[in-house]
């Protein structure tokens, strides 16, 4: 099994590896197996007669290793650390972050991933063995601008894992424009929710973590979490969000809930979804999920935003739902209808969607009939105003709220409060 460190691959003689059960013996120099699930109390009093502890990955989705191997380091552990099982190249910065000396991985992913692919993705921030031998000192001062935004995201020995939240691990970040990011991370097996609803998310950068509500952008089969997200400069999780990495951890809730949700709407033959901003967020799930095709005829996804650049996410969900083997066929042009509109750059279309309802131009630019209560339902998801001021426009067309409990005609969620 060949051994990454920072300098490339490298082997060794077989180590015996024993479980925790050896620290009762009250040997010296030893190599120990442990669990990424293992209390760090248990290793704590004997860290001065252990060599080398070798943290298991079960799955690369799973961000527990990461956490131990951070803990170990934080709670004074200076021996060497090595993480096995999956993990994989992407991941190895991260692991050398949090501790780690070197990765343990099997003959078939050396040859799947060779050592150019590891070496690559070495750090360019200082390792824990870097920091402790103070190289970071004579680091310029941009490096340590870094390493303080990091370490923000990062002091994760304040964070005590939370009985109802699942620590997950993120597998991809797309930056669109300034403010605006989107993210996938892995998703708990037993984690269920209906396309449209939202689920509250942290950073384990706290020992209380904030969490705030995230709509689920993706759709509900989907093997991975996604998230689209804005940049408040000072917002107390999204400036922290924003700098999120693969193989960083989130902390995601473990009920999700919300009211842009089939069961809430009664049938019908046409689905509008109106946002504004990332109030697009359930909506990408919506458009995604084969059950809103089997219960409406055509769907009609409106977004509003200030420019072009904000549009990209959306944009790229719609085309990549066209573009898609099964979904293709059942949410073409003809059935899914995307209608975009901007209030500050130039565009086909301009101005607010309430506008673009009351004067017709949204029917007539897409060439439909207005909306009929009888057979039209819709979905809003923005601001405060723009919901207000769109629900006033539907229920001018006669629609009439639902809820979860309450099935209706139109159903509303905020995109984020104010
Ligand atoms: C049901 C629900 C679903 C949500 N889904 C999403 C989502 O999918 N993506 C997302 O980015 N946010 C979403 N939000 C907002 C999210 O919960 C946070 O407010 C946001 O991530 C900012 O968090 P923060 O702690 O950095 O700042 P906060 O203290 O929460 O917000 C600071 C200020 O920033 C503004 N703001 C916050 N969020 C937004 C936003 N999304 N768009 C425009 N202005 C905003 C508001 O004026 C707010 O007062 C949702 C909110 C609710 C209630």
């Amino acid at each position: 099994m060949p051994i990454v460190t920072e300098t490339g691959f490298q082997t060794e003689p077989n180590l015996s590896f024993r479980g925790v059960e050896a620290l009762a013996e009250n040997c010296k120099n030893l190599t120990l197996d442990v669990d990424p699930d293992t209390e760090v109390d248990v290793l704590s009093d004997a860290f001065s007669r252990i060599d080398l502890i070798r943290v298991h990955f079960d799955s690369f989705a799973d961000g527990r290793g990461f956490s131990l191997g951070r803990r170990l380091r934080n709670a004074g552990y200076r021996g060497r650390l090595r993480a096995a099982g999956h993990l994989i190249s992407d991941q190895f910065r991260y692991a050398l972050e949090c501790g780690f000396d070197d990765v343990e991985i099997s003959d078939a992913l050396a040859t799947r991933q060779p050592e150019h692919h590891w070496i690559a993705d070495a750090p360019a921030r200082p390792t824990y063995r870097e920091k402790l031998s103070d190289v970071s000192a004579r680091l310029p001062e941009a490096q340590h601008a870094a390493d303080r935004a990091r370490s923000a995201l990062r002091p994760v020995s304040l964070y005590k894992p939370l009985a109802n939240v699942h620590e997950q691990v993120v597998t991809q970040v797309t930056h669109y424009t300034d403010g605006l990011f989107s993210f996938r991370i892995s998703r708990p097996s037993t984690f269920r929710f209906r396309s449209g609803e939202f689920v509250m998310i942290g950073l384990p950068n706290a020992e209380r973590p904030v969490f705030r509500a995230y709509s689920l952008a993706g759709p509900s089969w989907d093997d991975e979490l996604e998230f689209y997200s804005i940049k408040v400069p000072d917002g107390p999780l999204t400036q922290h969000l924003q700098r999120v990495e693969v193989g960083d951890t989130v902390l995601v809730k473990k009920k999700a809930t919300g009211t842009l949700v089939m069961d809430a709407l009664l049938s019908g033959k046409r689905l509008f979804l109106f946002s504004t901003g990332t109030g697009i967020a359930p909506f990408t799930s919506i458009i995604r999920d084969p059950e809103t095709y089997e219960k409406f005829e055509q769907v009609v996804l409106t977004q509003t935003c200030r420019t072009q650049a904000e549009l990209e996410f959306g944009l790229n969900v719609v085309a990549e739902t066209r573009g898609h083997e099964l979904l293709g066929d059942i949410a073409g042009p003809d059935k899914l209808v995307h209608f975009t509109t901007l209030t500050r750059d130039d565009h086909p279309h301009t101005g607010r969607i309430t506008t673009l309802l009351k004067d017709g131009h949204l029917f007539d630019a897409i060439g439909m009939a207005p909306i009929d209560a009888e057979q039209d339902r819709a979905m809003l998801c923005g601001s405060m105003d723009m919901l207000r001021d769109t629900g006033a426009i539907c229920e001018q067309f006669g629609l009439v709220e639902g809820s979860n409990s309450r099935p209706g005609t139109y159903v509303v969620e905020r995109a984020f409060v104010d």
